[in-house]
């Protein structure tokens, strides 16, 4: 750790609600020599509200990895930084990964401020399993990559979620429904901690159209919460390579008959022997 130099304290602010900013975020904020802010017009508004007066400088996408040089520089010199994004946690699909890295590589001390986040707020409130979970962030703008990641989220059977902006809520939900199927169950998130809140789960079939029919849906600020693939059974292995698996199974002992029913079909041996063992062979 960098002598005498100071902390960057990265530091949660509201999603909507401004009462759910900390205590202890607001001694930092008041505390620290300068606030490096995703939008400092933005959060003038927050600080304002809470009679917070320290400096605040721009952080955003488009200067983060220059203005980093500078800050780190501060730090090294011994000010305590904060850094904060529009709302919300800093770095969860907003800019500061740039800056906590370099800060980190310089030695300096890094301290997160824990609060709101629209990620964990939805997935608190969705009532799908939270024990193990993947973020998504936001899915690609354009219809092809979408539908890409999409499929390649088919299988992943931890609850996921992703962001949305309004605009695209109801076409990102409708590939969604063409790619996971209309029985998936997704709850959509809106306006969390805010006045028109909304909680909302129903298989993809029904919830497209409710969607539609009710552009309220369409507007502020969602997070959809979707839930995992079933675990995959012998039910969804390819037909034809169970009729192969079984064909051999009649033939040669259990191990073959999967290696060989692997070999043929190009489907995993693990796999196979496991599909063979819970029909009973090898008994
Ligand atoms: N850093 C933020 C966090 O910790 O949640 C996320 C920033 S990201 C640029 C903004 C996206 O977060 C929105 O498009 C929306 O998907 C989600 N979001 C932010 N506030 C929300 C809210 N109050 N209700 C639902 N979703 C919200």
């Amino acid at each position: 750790m960098a002598a005498q130099a100071g902390t960057l304290y990265v530091v949660a602010t509201p999603i909507g609600n401004l009462q759910d900013i900390s205590p202890r975020a607001l001694d930092v904020l008041r505390s620290v020599s300068l606030i490096a802010a995703e939008d400092t017009r933005h959060s003038a508004r927050l600080l304002q509200h809470f009679g917070i007066q320290t400096a605040t400088t721009a952080c955003h996408d488009h200067n983060e990895r220059d203005k980093s040089v500078q800050l780190v520089e501060r730090l090294l010199q011994g000010q305590d930084l904060a850094l904060i994004s529009d709302a919300g946690t800093p770095l969860i699909s907003d800019p500061g990964f740039h800056l906590v890295r370099q800060a980190r590589e310089a030695g300096i001390r890094v301290s997160p401020i824990p609060g709101p986040s629209a990620l964990i707020a939805a997935l608190s409130g969705a009532g799908l399993p939270s024990d193990r979970f993947a973020f998504e962030g936001f899915l690609p703008a354009k219809a092809h990559g979408r539908r890409q990641r999409l499929q390649a989220l088919l299988n992943e059977e931890r609850t996921w979620m992703v962001y949305e902006a309004p605009h695209r809520l109801l076409e990102c939900l409708e590939d969604m429904h063409e790619v996971l199927g209309p029985s998936r169950q997704v709850v959509l998130c809106r306006e969390l901690t805010k006045t028109f809140e909304t909680l909302h789960g129903a298989p993809l079939a029904e919830l497209v159209e409710w969607v539609r029919n009710d552009p309220d849906q369409q507007r502020g600020e969602a997070v959809l919460v979707v839930e995992g693939a079933q675990p995959r059974s012998g039910d969804d292995i390819n037909p034809e390579a169970l009729r192969i698996l079984e064909t051999l199974l009649e033939e040669l002992p259990l191990k073959q008959a999967a290696a060989l029913a692997a070999r043929i079909t190009g489907e995993k041996k693990n796999r196979l022997y496991q599909i063979a063992l819970e029909k009973g062979a090898g008994k």
